[in-house]
């Protein structure tokens, strides 16, 4: 399986670390080894010294699939999770600044938080309106809503499919909104998805 990432897909996360608002939705991949183990906490890595929060809505996709068309990506999920998008963010701007790929900074081990919670997407009125937030030791750091991306769910799947096949269980990581922030050894975030606790986890 493979984790598919989204980049900038939020216009005030875009303004907040002054990048450009992009044509096409940006791309990038997390290994499969970069899934942080259930019930364990996540350690900052020596290499970096700011690593950020990116909570994110996940989809998971159940049919396998290529080039497929707006209107009939709908089919290939049902599954609506929440997850964080880990970031060594001093690493990151050395790498962009260089024009270097992220991989180092976004992929490396425990860096994909996936919360253990999937809930059905017919048990929500309307996913393109979902409200999602971080909490970081009990106080709100992010909040958003899928009405606010750029690129919808059907749309990133349709984008995707057009260069990478989706396969079954493959999770897209659909972008952060703005409220990014450097963790610190014993903070606790937990991810709320609507009314649901999607996951708790403690940095060390
Ligand atoms: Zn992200």
């Amino acid at each position: 399986m493979k984790l598919i990432c989204i980049g900038r897909n939020y216009t005030e996360h875009i303004a907040e670390l002054e990048n450009q608002k992009p044509e096409d939705p940006v791309i990038f991949l997390k290994p499969d080894t970069s899934i942080l183990l259930k019930k364990q906490p996540f350690f900052i890595p020596d290499f970096s010294n700011e690593v950020h929060h990116e909570v994110e809505v996940l989809v998971k996709i159940k049919k396998i699939g290529k080039y497929i068309q707006p209107k009939f990506a709908h089919k290939y999920y049902d599954e609506i999770g929440l997850g964080i998008d880990f970031t060594a963010r001093d690493l990151q701007h050395k790498l962009k600044e260089k024009g270097l790929p992220w991989e180092k900074a976004k992929g490396f081990d425990g860096a994909a938080v996936i919360g253990e919670k999937w809930i059905n997407k017919s048990s929500f009125s309307d996913i393109n309106n979902l409200n999602f937030s971080l909490l970081k030791n009990e106080k709100t750091v992010q909040k958003g809503n899928t009405a606010l991306m750029l690129w919808k769910i059907d749309e990133l799947i349709a984008y995707i499919s057009q260069f990478f096949s989706l396969k079954i269980g493959d999770i897209i990581f659909t972008g952060t909104p703005a409220g990014v922030g450097k963790v610190a050894t014993n903070d606790q975030l937990t991810g709320y998805l609507e009314e649901n606790k999607m996951f708790s986890i403690k940095i060390k």
